[in-house]
Formats: structure tokens, sequence, C-alpha cells
């Protein structure tokens, strides 16, 4: 498991599920947010997605890239997938000089994600998310932490 790590000049490794896709992104890293829109979360089949960006400067798609596949989400928006897994990896916004990437596919994050975006479009039944009980693996026993969290609250 790759920790998050407050290094910020450590090249930030990103890959699909499959692994022919390979991202390098060049930190710092423009912002980090939860996004809660619709397109996101039918995107990535979701609730919500964490996206990060870096300028195009800033962006390598170090192999695979003719794995990618591009679709116009939105007028002037084009989202592309790693076309053998479907791991959905960049965002572009025509006219922007910056290159969208979701968190979850990157080893780390040189940054704490600092807001919720589209928030109105959340879907309601992530609410309450943390308190749910917490199992290890698929299985039906309770992680330790979370049986003393759950008895004391
Ligand atoms: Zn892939
Ligand atoms: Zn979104």
């Amino acid at each position: 498991m790759t920790q998050p790590t407050a290094a910020d000049d450590v090249p930030i490794l990103g890959r699909c599920a499959c692994g022919g896709v390979r991202l390098v992104l060049t930190p710092p890293t423009a912002f980090a947010s939860h996004c809660h829109c619709e397109t996101c979360r039918r995107s990535h089949a979701a609730p919500l997605v964490t996206s990060t960006a870096v300028a195009e400067a800033a962006f390598t798609v170090a192999s695979g890239a003719e794995l990618l596949v591009g679709y116009a989400s939105s007028p002037g928006v084009t989202r592309s997938f790693c076309g053998r897994c479907g791991t959905q990896l960049v965002y572009r916004k025509a006219g922007l000089d910056r290159v969208y990437v979701p968190a979850a596919v990157l080893d780390h994050l040189d940054r704490p994600v600092e807001a919720h975006v589209s928030y109105e479009e959340r879907v309601s039944w992530l609410a309450g998310v943390e308190s749910l009980p917490c199992f290890h693996a698929k299985g039906d026993q309770a992680l330790p932490w979370d049986t003393g969290r759950r008895a004391s609250a």
C-alpha cells in the first residue's frame, strides 16, 4: 500500500487498473476536491470523484498512450479512459491549461483534499458514510478500531 507523502517534489505516479496506461504528474498539483456532479458520477460509476490537476507541461503519459480512448462528456470536455480496462484517467476542458486526473489512480497525493464541489448534485445515499460499520475485507469481522469507535459512540 502506498502512503500519502508530504514531499512536494516527488513525481506523482498513476496507472489504470490493468497497468497499461501509466501517468506521471509533476507536483505541485493545483488543487484536490471531491466532485459530486452527475457526469463524474456516471462516468466513473462512483458516488463522487476525487480529482486533482496539473498544467499540461507537468503531465506525461509514460506508457500506454495508444490505449487511451477519449470522448466528449460535455461541450468542450474530453474524458479519456483506458480502452483495455475502462479506468477513467484524464479530463481536459478546452481553453484550460490543466489536466485533471482522478486521485484514486495516483500512488500518492501531494496535498489534502480541500473541498466538495458540485455538492448540490450529491447522491442521498452517501450521507452518514463515516458512521457505518467497517469490516475487514468483504467479511463480517469488524475491525478492532471500529468496534471501539462504535462502542464509545
Ligand atoms: Zn488499463
Ligand atoms: Zn464532476
